[in-house]
């Protein structure tokens, strides 16, 4: 940490400093889950690697039937220009504490550690409680959350709750929750015909205005309006490529480029399926998709209390007001549990600098996101 040699480090911070100054660019984790599991396994949790293509994924398991999981990830984005601090050091200033992932999200990480070492030194027992770690979120997520959630499920062990530690507030600690993601997919349309000379074509026989004129149908599909706390499906064209132009001749291909956000109502099959139906007969095409994210969206058991009143109340207690369900923003691990049947909800530290140069949050919400994990946990 960058201060004075005769200002100790308040304990709290202690973690979060330690994990800071490990560069853990995605895939590589620099070491910051071998520091996570000495201390882990010093409050009693059991220790079990999971590494797959290079990345490192970590489970650590108090004894017990599983109960709750926090669920995070120690890789983070590269630093980039403009810093006005060492990215990967902590820095307390003016209030606020800065570093690479301190929001997105080693914050989440050393916080819910120090909420577990608090709780179990009051006494509690917190069985079955696990944490999961993996250094492959900021990349693909190809081998990390998914190998992990595939694992403890074909263990018959994934907890039925799972807290992703994402950085998913406004502006303070715990004022929204994040109980869903939209789905997501990028598609690349390629029409091949031949090129002609404007001066003899026909107008209809030029692939860039036919390309035009699919394109005005795709933006114009009608989806699926998502449900009361969901949004629904959108589509965008990002882009239209034809290779090299001539003002006098017309090209032989053209590609159009679009991305989709999904809601739980459709699929990427079924997307697959409704731009293939809009393309003319005569036309020959390739449609080809890429980076495909499958939505999640959780329900809650009807018993209570269930899990997301626990953690209502939870961020109640820290935070003095109940917070708001958000299924915006891009997606996350989350996905990988709801897949295999948990219920999942992402509560974490204000994102408003993630990824960008100076990334920081108030120490105070840092401290606030101890507190609402410590009552989480000792509603268990
Ligand atoms: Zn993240």
């Amino acid at each position: 940490m960058s201060l004075s040699p005769a200002l100790a480090l308040a304990p709290e911070l202690i973690h979060l400093d330690n994990l800071l100054s490990l560069a853990s660019i995605t895939p590589d984790d620099a070491g910051c889950q071998r520091y996570l599991a000495a201390q882990l396994s010093r409050l009693g949790f059991a220790i079990q690697w999971l590494p797959c293509q290079g990345v490192s994924n970590l489970i650590a398991r108090r004894p017990g039937q599983p109960s709750l999981a926090f669920s995070g990830h120690t890789d983070v984005v590269p630093a980039g220009q403009h810093w006005q601090v060492n990215p990967f050091a902590l820095t307390e200033m003016g209030g606020q504490l800065y570093g690479r992932g301190i929001a997105d999200m080693k914050g989440g990480i050393a916080a819910f550690l120090v909420a577990l070492e608090r709780t179990l030194d009051a006494g509690a027992e917190l069985p079955g409680v696990m944490v999961l770690l993996t250094s492959d979120e900021e990349g693909e997520a190809e081998f990390g959350s998914r190998v992990i959630a595939e694992h403890l499920a074909g263990q018959g062990q994934l907890p039925p709750w799972i807290l992703v530690g994402e950085p998913t507030a406004r502006h303070h600690s715990g004022d929204t929750l994040r109980v869903g993601r939209r789905g997501a997919i990028s598609g690349t349309l390629t029409l091949s015909g031949k090129a002609g000379h404007v001066a003899y074509l026909p107008s209809g026989a030029n692939l860039l205005h036919r390309a035009l004129a699919l394109g005005e149908r795709m933006a114009a599909l009608e989806w699926d309006q998502g449900a009361a706390d969901f949004p629904g499906t959108s589509l965008h064209i990002t882009g239209l490529e034809h290779g090299d132009w001539l003002d006098n001749v017309t090209p032989s291909t053209v590609s159009i480029k679009f991305n989709l956000r999904y809601s739980h109502r459709t699929n990427s099959d079924a997307i697959d399926q409704c731009i293939r139906a809009l393309v003319p007969a005569d036309l020959s095409y390739q449609l080809g998709w890429s980076r495909p994210c499958e939505p999640y969206f959780s329900q809650f058991a009807d018993q209570q209390p269930n899990f997301l009143t626990r953690v209502e109340k939870a961020v109640f207690a820290g935070l003095g007001q109940f917070p708001v369900l958000s299924t915006a923003g891009g997606t996350s691990d989350g996905r990988f549990f709801r897949a295999q049947g948990a219920e999942v909800i992402e509560l974490g530290l204000p994102n408003a600098s993630i990824h960008q140069a100076n990334e920081r949050v108030e120490k105070s919400e840092f401290l606030r996101l101890i507190e609402i994990y410590q009552a989480l946990l000792a509603s268990l």
